[in-house]
């Protein structure tokens, strides 16, 4: 078995009791093993995580930057392998396996630039006052857990060790056990770049590790991508140490189409919003709101869209879906497919599993979903699409905000003011007006309600890893 955990500066084999098992989601057969960490091996990456603290923290901002670079490049310089990777691990198409590899790149060379800014961030407060200074210090918040799940491995852990790298803080990782051999290269490249030891570690392994790690006392904050289950399970470990928390968790966001909209570039932000990553996104745009003028139209057309789209294994064939990641998810959505079934919802497309080997499901379109349906209210994290009527903006609004969730959602309209009007109205953190699902670092990525606390990505990501600092001083 290769060594799966980076620890302290060094490679090391699992010596936990799980065994885990990677599959290629396109045959559904394992490609390879490893085993998990133990809690001893946590407590070794907190505990080097904590002796590199006090250096990395005072490194001067510009030599993280310059290790930040160092990151971005070396992922370029491994990009064919970890394309392989993703498609082969995530059973991802090449075009998104490669907005990937390009969004931790971008996500690396942004944080490097926010890290040369920081000095200039410490400065003078002006104070009413007289006979006193004051003077901010924004400081690295300390050492971080960091847990993530499997959906984009290589983007959900650039979003969190790219700023708090930035801001000074070290770091253990956990990566999802679906997906656990992608995020490797990261410690390939700390080691390749002579990153400090114990800046960055790395443990894989399931719960058990995550929860041993979400649990240590010897961190300063966690960080949580996945699923409300396993998040509110992460708040109260949190909670119980009064430790800061950043979560982002599931959605189950709206896309909203007036009737002035045009009707093909609206087919395709809908199929893109819902079959990417084939629907396991946090951000699939699972809920379709479309007005009654154009309603029938425009569900004949994507109708006939999914029909059109091919699904298949990315690796010996052109597919613009691939399959879902992992046997449990694909067990997941066909779970939601009877359920759709007991509850009588009107099937336009797909609604099953397919025939062949690997987890593959099809692109899936119910319509007239009542609001009570489960489909209509649960995250199913796939290719499944419920669509409703609706006929005023306010009736739009209202349907669209009545959610547990609140992370994104896009709206089409050639009506500018109207289109801004109800972005300014939706509860979520994140609108498209007329777009595919842009993600650009400079803008902040996080939800309100259940989809999480705090946000990633721009000031604000960095913000997240930065404790604030004020020295007062009395001039006599
Ligand atoms: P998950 O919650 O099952 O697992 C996420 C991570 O938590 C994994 O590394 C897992 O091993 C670990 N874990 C499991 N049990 C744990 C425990 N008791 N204590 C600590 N860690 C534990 O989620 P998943 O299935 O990997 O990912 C899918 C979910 O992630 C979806 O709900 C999706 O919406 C969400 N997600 C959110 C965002 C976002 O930005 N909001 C992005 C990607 C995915």
């Amino acid at each position: 078995m290769t060594p799966s955990h980076y620890i302290d500066g060094r490679w090391a084999e699992g010596q936990g009791n799980d065994c885990i098992v990677v599959h290629d989601p396109a045959s559904g057969q394992p490609f390879t093993e490893l085993m998990a960490a133990s809690s001893t091996q946590v407590d070794q990456a907190v505990a080097a995580a904590r002796r590199a603290l006090p250096a990395w923290k005072t490194t001067c901002a510009a030599d993280r930057a310059r290790y930040l670079r160092g990151f971005a490049e070396q992922l370029g310089v491994r990009r064919e392998a970890l394309i392989a990777l993703q498609m082969r691990n995530n059973g991802k198409p090449r075009h998104e396996a490669e907005i990937d590899l390009d969004d931790a790149i971008a996500t690396f060379a942004y944080y490097a630039e926010l890290a040369e800014q920081l000095p200039a961030k410490n400065r003078d407060v002006p104070l009413a006052a007289p006979g006193f200074t004051a003077r901010t210090r924004l400081e690295a918040i300390g050492v971080v857990g960091m847990i993530v799940p499997w959906n984009f491995p290589l983007v959900t852990s650039a979003w969190k060790l790219a700023p708090a790298l930035a801001a000074g803080c070290t770091v253990v990782l956990k990566p999802s056990e679906v997906t656990p051999v992608v995020e490797l290269a990261y410690g390939q490249i700390a080691e390749q770049l002579g990153l400090p030891a114990g800046v960055l570690n790395i443990v894989n392994g399931k719960a058990d590790t995550g929860a041993a790690l979400s649990g240590h006392t010897g961190l300063d904050k966690l960080s949580f991508t996945g699923s409300n289950g396993v998040g509110s399970q992460v708040m109260r470990a949190a909670a119980a140490q009064c430790r800061p928390v950043t979560l982002e968790l599931g959605g189950k966001s709206a896309i909203v189409v007036f009737d002035d909209c045009d009707i093909d570039q609206a087919v395709e932000w809908i199929v893109a919003g819902i079959t990417w990553n084939a629907g396991q996104m946090c951000s699939a745009t699972s809920r379709l709101l479309v007005q009654d003028g154009i309603a029938d139209a425009l569900l004949a057309r994507l109708q006939a869209a999914l029909g059109q789209l091919r699904v298949g294994n990315p690796q010996l064939e052109e597919a613009d879906m691939g399959p879902l990641t992992s046997q449990a998810q694909w067990l997941k959505v066909a779970s939601y497919f009877a359920v759709a079934r007991e509850e009588g919802l009107k099937c336009l497309a797909g609604g099953q599993t397919l025939d062949r080997e690997g987890w593959f499901v099809s692109p899936t379109l119910y319509v007239d979903v009542p609001q009570s349906s489960r489909l209509w209210c649960e995250e199913i994290f796939g290719p499944v699409l419920c669509a409703r009527r609706f006929g005023s903006e306010a009736e739009a609004i209202a349907l669209a905000n009545d959610s547990r969730f609140g992370l994104v959602a896009t709206v089409c309209s050639t009506d500018l003011q109207r289109a801004e009007r109800v972005a300014d109205a939706l509860e979520v953190g994140h609108v498209w007006i007329n777009s595919v699902q842009a993600v650009f670092v400079e803008t902040s990525w996080g939800g309100t309600k259940a989809s999480g606390v705090g946000r990633e990505l721009g000031p604000w990501g960095l913000a997240g890893y930065q404790s604030v600092k004020h020295v007062t001083q009395c001039l006599g």
